[in-house]
């Protein structure tokens, strides 16, 4: 039995269940107070919480959570792209060692270790600082086995230059999720992230100011019918809280922008669209029991 971190101990890969692969419990900008998240999901069994350090990660808050109510959490490491001075100040090496430590020891004094590790790149490209932690990130997944999951900005089609990165380091880049890939319907970039092994995040339904859902339905569908059903997951990028946006902006600006839009009106949508129930359990279920239950990273 292969079993994953969560942020309440070990839970066998095969309970993991339906999966979204990309949200937020509360990100927050570092230092500010949190909130109480209110949690619902609709058959979903399994949130994995892609929250860094410069997004306000905050474990005690995830373990409360995890406790309260009945979804297993599983946990990040490593960095978004606002890093805080401290990684670009200390070698490669010694931020991987930081990331090592959060999924091989624990996350500061809670026990609680991390199963993925998060990094981004945004518009600005690849900047030294990025660069360095794209290359810890590679570095502590090759330590580590767990797997890799990325921001990125569709639209500068900049996977690829992550995927460059990690495979020049080493990475077999299966073992990565290049995530936000669906915010664009220029099908020639995921599919060629994908045919170099990736699994790409369709992970933001909600953010319709970024691809209309229509769209996002109907590149997934695409790529559901061309066979790449085993490399897609499915997530929001959501979170119950932040101190980024107000209440009233978010109801306002992305309504349905949270952990039930794909359960209540995505699934259906790609079925409606031709997509099979079997592809939806592989995005939603297999690929991400996959994943986790891979664990190989150098020696793959
Ligand atoms: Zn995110």
């Amino acid at each position: 039995m292969t079993a994953v971190e969560t942020a309440l101990g070990p839970v066998a890969t095969a309970d993991l269940g339906p999966t979204l692969m990309h949200e937020h419990i509360v990100t927050r900008s570092p230092g500010v107070h949190e909130n109480w998240p209110h949690l619902f999901a609709r058959g979903i069994r399994t949130i994995v919480d892609l929250t860094t350090v410069d997004l306000g990660r905050d474990i005690d808050l995830l373990v409360a959570v995890a406790r309260r109510f009945p979804v297993q959490v599983l946990v990040a490491t490593g960095v978004w792209w606002m890093p805080p001075r401290h990684f670009s100040a200390h070698g490669v090496d010694a931020v991987a060692d930081l990331f090592i430590r959060d999924i091989t020891q624990g996350i500061g004094t809670s026990g609680v270790k991390a199963a993925i590790i998060k990094c981004a790149t945004d518009t600005a490209g690849v900047t030294p600082v990025i660069e360095h932690i794209l290359r810890a990130s590679a570095r502590a997944q090759q330590a580590t086995g767990v797997p890799i999951s990325t921001h990125t900005w569709a639209a500068g089609r900049s996977g690829e230059a992550q995927q460059a990165i990690f495979a020049q380091e080493g990475v077999d880049l299966r073992r990565v999720i290049i995530g936000h890939s669906g915010d664009t319907d220029d099908l020639a970039y995921p599919r060629g992230l994908m045919a170099r092994g990736s699994t790409i995040g369709m992970d933001r339904f909600g953010l319709d100011h970024l691809l209309p859902t229509a769209t996002r339905v109907a590149v997934v569908a695409q790529l559901c019918a061309e066979g790449y059903a085993s490399q897609m997951v499915l997530s929001h990028d959501a979170n119950c809280w932040t101190d980024m946006q107000s209440e009233e902006d978010k109801r306002r600006t992305r309504p349905h922008w949270h952990y039930n839009h794909i359960s209540d009106d995505i699934l259906p949508a790609l079925r409606a669209a031709g997509v099979t129930e079997e592809h939806i359990a592989q995005m939603l279920v297999h690929n991400p029991r996959a994943i986790f239950e891979t664990r190989h990273g150098r020696q793959a």
